[in-house]
């Protein structure tokens, strides 16, 4: 099984200080840490931890960190034919960090910007070898689009999670098998899910708005809508809605939680499991990813995340 990724990649730079600086400050940080990230690249690092085969395009400038992407890819066994060198530098982001955990940060997407539906296109054989093709909106709507015709043309499924949220444009919505929203992605498309709460949810709540109605009968199979520590609810076009609780856990930073989140769903789905153990997969990575700091060291494997469903009840 193979997933092939429509990527965004970025350089990921944190600078811990004593406290957030002020316009024109020079402040000393105590510890500095470079990594990894975006959110396909978070994407195909969780789906790969899981034992899952990963293809994808992802796009790097001319410049000092496009070695240091290169080099990642290669530690983790990715193929170097997963990167190309675009217009623009390669995906970066600055965040001070002050002792409570507090961030301010910005990200500039450069060259992941400069993906084109040209550039899919010359990757079709091997996005049409898959049997998921999934995208992030760190990604512009052009290549998606392409890459989402090509593999529902084909019978391949497609997921997309909408994030950071801009309107989904009706030819990538038509397209989109697997729409996955964490609940301000969720708001910004109108849907609201009334009376959710922990523990219990009551029948009416899973019923689907118009706003859900809408987007299914707009082409989309499933749409998940996560809630972080409430769980995740699944509404589907064929089948009654389905809720999953949240496991219980000592969370100590959601940062990736929606990306493990969507691969331990496609891990899931790929090895042929009912939605609703595909769910408890997914909510479980979900979990296990807030037991760290940061995302990159943090995704679960295959092996923890069968040890952690088979230990715990909570998500039930
Ligand atoms: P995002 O990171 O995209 O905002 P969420 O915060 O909704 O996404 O988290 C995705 C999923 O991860 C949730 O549906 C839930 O299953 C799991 N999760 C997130 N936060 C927690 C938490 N504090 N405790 C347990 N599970 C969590």
């Amino acid at each position: 099984m193979k997933v092939f990724v429509v990527g965004s990649v970025v350089v990921a730079c944190s600078v811990k200080v004593t406290r957030l600086p002020l316009a024109g400050e020079s402040l000393s940080g105590s510890t500095f840490l470079a990594e990894p990230g975006g959110k396909g690249f978070n994407l195909a690092l969780a789906v790969s931890r899981l034992g899952v085969g990963v293809d994808g395009i992802f796009s790097v400038g001319k410049d000092l960190f496009s070695s240091v992407i290169s080099s990642t890819f290669a530690q983790l066994g990715f193929s170097s034919e997963m990167l190309v060198c675009r217009e623009g530098s390669t995906g970066a982001g600055v965040a001070f960090v002050d002792p409570a955990g507090e961030n301010c940060l910005a990200v500039c997407l450069g060259a992941n910007l400069a993906l084109t539906a040209d550039d899919i296109r010359s990757f079709a054989p091997r996005l049409l070898r898959s049997n998921l093709v999934a995208a992030t909106f760190e990604t512009p709507d052009a290549p998606i689009d392409e890459a989402f015709a090509l593999a529902r043309a084909r019978g391949i499924t497609t997921l997309l999670n909408p994030s950071p949220f801009r309107p989904i444009a009706p030819s990538i919505l038509a397209n989109t098998s697997i729409l996955v929203v964490n609940a301000v992605e969720a708001a910004a498309l109108g849907i609201s899910i009334p009376g959710l709460s922990m523990p219990g949810v009551s029948d009416e709540a899973l019923q689907p708005t118009p706003a859900i109605d809408r987007l299914l009968a707009d082409g989309v199979d499933l749409l998940i809508v996560t809630l972080g520590h409430r769980g995740a609810v699944a509404f589907r076009s064929h089948g009654p809605p389905l809720h999953q609780p949240a496991f219980e856990v000592a969370a100590v930073d959601t940062v990736g939680a929606g990306d493990a989140f969507a691969a331990g769903l496609i891990a899931g789905l790929l090895a042929g499991k009912p939605l609703n153990e595909a769910l408890r997969s997914a909510a479980a990575c979900g979990a296990l990813t807030t037991l760290q700091f940061g995302a990159f060291k943090s995704f679960p494997t295959e092996l923890s995340l069968t040890a952690f469903v088979g230990q715990n009840t909570s998500g039930q």
